[in-house]
């Protein structure tokens, strides 16, 4: 049976692409996938090309090592392997149908057939495929609904929500990168009486999600409408969706870390580990909560005191949080780092016994040096130093030789 294509794109798209041009020569009847094909036809920057085919994942593997290319079984199971071309990995699937579901996890067969395998596919937009001469075939509909920027399940919503309820989520993910339009009221009946369903999903899932929505450039609405329909109390009840949208009308970057903390009304560390955040995004919260905002008002000297105690990053951040003025950060940023110019050693050569003095003595200087602005040069910390001590300044510059 001969498949009509949608369109046709000339020339095709990924033509200039040696590697995957490897795995065509080896797999003809290939085509591209998921995603890909999605942002191809927007023009936006691919990330990563999967691939399907009808061949079962043997025959696959064994086709792309005759053309010597290495083969990784990465998802054997699945129908998955992994080809490396070019030194890239691309992500090459057996044409599957659902045979069971069961909320999360699919029992699938594998089938010659594209359409059954866009029909398990999650939304119109991602269930688009594109043959190797640019030819772009469209069992959903996806074409139009790329086109009005509406992100529509494949089939009826709630059965495949039922299916896996994980797409609750997925749906956020690409309603607030691609969706314009808002969601049919069947959609959104869907969504909402699926919240419960969200129990079943791991906390690693969910972060995992719910990152990659507030990574989008402008979330707002997406999460403004997980809100209504009970999605945000479902998995992050601790999150204040009203937050977000002043945060964004500042100009704040696209961080996820950043715009949690903004939302963040209980303890992060509670929040962190509920969620199984990564130990760098749970430090970086408490940092984020712990940091203090640089004022408005605040002189070089202050600054290059929050400086010498905090790191830029977070305290940039802050500034954010805090809605302050761009004039606020690119001062944070165009200060130099203020580094305190003195050891323990520096204490010791001057004569201070080791023990618990050489520490508060240290700490004193700094406090100075902190209190002047952390402007103090080394020379000058010394003869502080010196003072402090009780002893003349002559040592001081002795304990300045032995250092050098
Ligand atoms: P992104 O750019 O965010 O990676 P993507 O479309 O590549 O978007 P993936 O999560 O990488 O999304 O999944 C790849 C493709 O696999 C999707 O485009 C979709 O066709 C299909 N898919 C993935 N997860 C599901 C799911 N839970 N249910 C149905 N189809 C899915
Ligand atoms: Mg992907």
């Amino acid at each position: 049976m001969t498949e009509i294509p949608a369109l046709r794109l000339d020339p095709p798209p990924l033509a200039g692409d040696t590697a995957l041009a490897q795995i065509w020569d080896a797999l003809p009847e290939a085509r591209v996938v998921g995603g890909a094909v999605r942002d191809l036809l927007l023009g936006r920057p691919v990330a990563d090309i999967d691939l399907a085919t009808s061949r079962p994942p043997d025959a696959t593997a064994a086709a792309l090592r005759a053309a010597g290319i290495r083969v990784v079984p990465t998802g054997v199971a699945h129908g998955t392997v992994t080809a490396i071309a070019n030194h890239r990995g691309f992500e090459i699937t057996t044409l599957r149908r659902d045979v069971e579901t069961d909320g999360r996890h699919a029992v699938v067969e594998f089938t010659e057939d594209w359409r059954a395998d866009a029909l398990r596919r999650d939304f119109t937009i991602n269930s688009l495929s594109m043959a190797r001469d640019g030819s772009v075939y469209d069992y959903t509909g996806g074409i139009d609904d790329l086109s009005a920027a509406r992100v529509r399940f494949v089939g009826d919503p709630a059965s495949r929500i039922a299916e896996d309820y994980l797409r609750i989520l997925r749906y956020f993910r690409f309603q607030s990168r691609y969706g314009h339009s808002p969601p049919d009221p069947a959609t959104r009946e869907a969504l909402r009486s699926g919240t419960p369903g969200l129990a079943r999903l791991s906390a690693e899932r969910v972060w995992m999600e719910l990152r990659r929505i507030l990574s989008a450039p402008d979330p707002v609405a997406g999460v403004a409408l997980m809100a209504e329909l009970g999605v945000l109390q479902a998995v992050a009840p601790e999150l204040d969706p009203a937050r977000l949208a002043p945060l964004q009308a500042v100009g704040a970057p696209p961080d996820p870390i950043l715009r949690v903390a903004a939302m963040l009304t209980g303890d992060p560390i509670v929040f962190a580990e509920r969620l199984k955040l990564s130990n760098e995004e749970r430090d970086r919260l408490v940092r984020l909560r712990d940091t203090p905002t640089p004022e408005l008002s605040a002189t070089d000297d202050a600054l290059r005191r929050l400086l010498a105690d905090y790191q830029r990053q977070d305290l940039i951040d802050r500034t954010w949080l805090s809605r302050g003025p761009d004039t606020l950060r690119h001062r944070l940023a165009a200060l130099p780092q203020p580094i305190f110019p003195l050891f323990g050693k520096d204490v010791l050569a001057i004569g201070v016994d080791s023990g618990p003095a050489v520490g508060l003595l240290l700490r004193s200087i700094r406090d100075w040096w902190l209190a002047g602005g952390a402007v103090a040069d080394r020379q000058s910390c010394l003869a502080e130093l010196a003072r402090q001590a009780c002893v003349p300044p002559a040592s001081a510059q002795d304990a300045e030789k032995e250092v050098r």
